[in-house]
């Protein structure tokens, strides 16, 4: 038959990207689509003109922190896996060490590195009462088996109030956990938390010299040599299924495309919609807004070295949807010039990231959206200037923003929900035999979590079944 496959991918996001290369890789005949003409999903990266240079220029969509750093030759951790199985060599990556991170609320600091000791040493320094319920999680931490597929769902708040009895403590060890990987309000799955809190304090950040397209790069050089195909510009508006059974997806253009085994990453909300069929799937509310900002020099790291700080502005994080159109009263605020040993001249660069309300935004006139975008941007370089060093003497060159409604315009994913759905589908699979869900609603997210979520779900159903 034409057009038949033995797997279509939905998404060359990451996730679809490394769940495409495993099939490939083992010789499947695979077609992986995507809607946008270019590659990445929520982790791309776009054009934008310079009004007073007229100069274009490719901006990250998000790429704040590649977690799970691990040092060249390290064994048996996730970034590793991720390397053997797609095989790809740990030097293409190009990585930058962060140099450090701060935790910083209500002007109380945490300090954390890729050296889970600085981390540790911390939290004794400024915690002391606390420092041994901290060891006592810690250990429970290391006992979890978060990659159990069917895990029940545990609040981690409740897990973590019953180690730690300062709240404060509870709150600041969270906080990036949720921002970079909660589509909960307020708190996140313990198993997830656990991922996130191993990627992250255990392991660390990294930056791959270039951004998101080393990345993407390396990953399209890869399908192309294992001779994957793969569709640009190919919007999937139906998945076909029968008698319980996925067997086509139908494209925008009409065209009818076959196959047994349809791996989504499209989202566990939007692929139930394609299917037809009725769920119970809430469309995830975290989404976000970020301003970039570039001036005519980097700061001095000898003034400023932190790479991220997870700014709050109290002792209680508020991390849900706002009832307002952005919430500066915490931040995520990203320095890349920071990455360890970026000592190179030139222009510097700054990334703040609020959570914003999408509806809130999605209603604005035209008028209204550039002023409120204005607005978030002045907000971003006020903060800098209060929390930055330094800041207030380098020179604003360049400005970008985007909102919760550029997000859904660009990844199709409903409410511009960055983390998916509040429910996810940890084994992958659907009520629709053939037809699996990848990438951030399988419940692996980020960079690193998506790619291992197309890999383990693809080795799963499409290499072992
Ligand atoms: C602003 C921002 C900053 C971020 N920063 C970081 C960071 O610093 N570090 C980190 O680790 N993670 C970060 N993330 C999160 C990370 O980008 C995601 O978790 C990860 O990229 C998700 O990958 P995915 O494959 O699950 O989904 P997606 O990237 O959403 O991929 C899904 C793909 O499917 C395509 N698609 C959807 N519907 C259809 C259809 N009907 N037909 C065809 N194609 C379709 C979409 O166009 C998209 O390309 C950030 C996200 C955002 C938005």
């Amino acid at each position: 038959m034409e057009n038949k496959y033995d797997a279509i991918v939905i998404g060359a996001g990451m996730s679809g990207l490394a769940c495409a290369i495993r099939l490939a890789m083992f010789d499947k005949n695979v077609l992986l689509v995507e809607k946008h003409s270019i590659s990445g999903g929520l982790n791309s990266y776009y054009r934008r003109r310079n009004f007073d240079t007229k100069d274009f220029r490719l901006f990250d969509v998000g790429l704040h922190a590649l977690t799970n750093y691990i040092e060249k030759g390290e064994k048996k951790k996730p970034f590793s896996k991720l390397l053997k199985q797609l095989r790809l060599k740990y030097d293409d990556f190009n990585l930058k060490p962060q140099s450090h991170s701060i935790i910083r609320f209500n002007n109380q600091d945490l300090k954390f590195d890729n050296d889970f000791e600085t981390f540790k040493a911390d939290i004794k320094n400024k915690f002391p009462d606390h420092y041994e319920e901290f060891l006592k999680l810690h250990e429970d931490i290391l006992a979890f088996d978060e990659l159990n597929l069917s895990i029940e769902y545990k609040a981690s708040k409740d897990v973590l109030r019953s180690f730690i009895s300062s709240e404060e403590l509870v709150e600041m060890i969270l906080c990036p956990l949720l921002i970079y990987g909660s589509a909960w309000e307020n708190d996140m799955d313990y198993a997830q938390f656990v991922i996130m809190y191993k990627s992250i304090y255990l392991e660390g950040f990294s930056r791959p010299v270039g951004g998101v397209r080393t990345i993407l790069n390396m990953l399209l050089d890869k399908y192309e040599a294992l001779e994957g195909k793969l569709s640009f510009r190919t919007d999937i508006k139906k998945i076909h299924h029968k008698n319980g059974k996925v067997f086509a997806v139908e494209t925008k253009k009409d065209e009818m495309l076959y196959a047994d085994k349809v791996f989504s990453s499209a989202g566990i909300v939007e692929t139930m919609n394609l299917c037809d069929i009725a769920h119970d799937y809430p469309i995830g509310k975290m989404s976000f807004m970020e301003s970039i900002i570039m001036t005519d020099r980097k700061i001095k790291t000898d003034t400023f070295d932190t790479t991220i700080m997870f700014y709050n502005d109290s002792d209680k994080y508020s991390y849900e949807m706002p009832n307002k159109l952005y919430d500066d009263s915490s931040a995520v605020i990203c320095i890349p010039d920071n990455y360890e040993k970026d000592i190179t001249d030139g222009e510097g660069t700054f990334r703040i990231t609020y959570m914003a309300n999408y509806d809130m935004w999605k209603n604005l006139d035209k008028k209204d959206y550039k002023a409120k975008k204005e607005q978030v941007l002045n907000s971003s370089i006020e903060l800098l200037k209060k929390q930055i060093p330094g800041f207030s003497e380098l020179d604003v060159k360049f400005t970008d923003v985007f909102s919760p409604t550029t997000i859904k315009r660009y990844t199709y994913h409903e409410g511009g929900a960055v983390y998916g759905s509040e429910k996810k589908n940890r084994d992958g699979k659907t009520d629709i035999e053939g037809l699996y869900i990848i990438g951030t609603d399988q419940g692996f997210l980020g960079i690193v979590g998506a790619m291992l979520s197309g890999i383990s779900i693809g080795n799963l159903y499409g290499l072992m079944e």
